[in-house]
């Protein structure tokens, strides 16, 4: 199984997280919140081959953590991994949007200057904005976006740009998100938990936890729960396929596609 969006370092005990998911066999996409928070969760991977740890700066935290765009740019050639990165429009974070478009926008073009990474992305509320960022920087990479909660029009848009998808059991809950995952290209789609923070059954979601996600969208494609998982594995490998190998930075001033 794949998750392909968890907050391993988020977790009361991190390393128990990260222990139980290898153990149990879950791909686990670690990502985080700022440049700071990578070295130290990174550790969560050591040994432990099923985790990978992506590089993120959350737009919730653009505003107070900006000054770490420079650790980004350090940490970029490290990992072919980017998230938890994007734009959050919700009324609460209203003050700091020019922060995050700075930032995502920073971001993007660091990682085009990289040669392309795969990208964790963050939409809610700001679909739009996030894929004029990415027009903006076509060689970034592959966009996954996690957790999407826009309109069918929003995603027919995002299909169109190239974005993938990470799918989680919260949204195949209601009919209307059911009809939204529906339509996704099933070749761009993963799976993910975005735990700790989604719960399941009122205890905080962990990644095995896929598994619903798993069953639902085998339930909404009309197929096997194991025809469901070998198509996910699949696409995991597809996008892993046109990133591996470019992790070496571009020369100076040069952006190279990323897929
Ligand atoms: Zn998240």
């Amino acid at each position: 199984m794949i998750d392909f969006h968890c907050h391993l370092d988020l977790y009361p005990d991190p390393d128990a997280a990260a222990a139980a998911a290898q153990q149990e066999q879950v791909a686990v996409l670690s990502v985080t919140t700022t440049p700071s928070a990578f070295a130290g969760t990174a550790t969560l991977a050591t040994e432990r081959p099923m985790i990978r740890t992506a590089l993120g700066l959350h737009p919730e935290l653009a505003q107070q953590r900006g000054h770490e765009l420079a650790l980004f740019d350090q940490l970029v050639a490290t990992t072919p991994f980017v998230g938890e990165i994007g734009l959050d429009g919700s009324p609460r974070f209203a003050q700091s949007r020019t922060a995050q478009v700075d930032v995502f926008a920073h971001i993007l073009r660091s990682c085009a200057d990289s040669g392309g990474r795969v990208l964790s992305i963050h939409s809610r509320g700001a679909v739009k904005p996030v894929l004029d960022a990415l027009r903006a920087q076509p060689y970034a990479g592959t966009p996954v976006l996690h957790w999407f909660t826009g309109t069918v029009r929003q995603a027919e848009a995002a299909i169109e740009q190239g974005c993938w998808f990470s799918v989680g059991a919260p949204m195949l809950v209601t009919a209307k998100s059911r009809e939204l995952v529906a339509m996704l290209p099933r070749d761009r789609v993963l799976t993910e938990t975005d735990g700790p923070f989604a719960t399941h059954k009122d205890r905080p979601v962990v990644p095995r936890d896929v598994a619903d996600a798993i069953r639902l969208l085998a339930a909404s494609w009309g197929t096997e729960i194991s025809q469901a998982e070998d198509q996910i594995a699949l696409n995991l490998k597809a996008l892993l396929a046109s990133h591996v190998g470019e992790l070496s930075p571009a020369p100076e001033g040069q952006s190279l596609p990323g897929r």
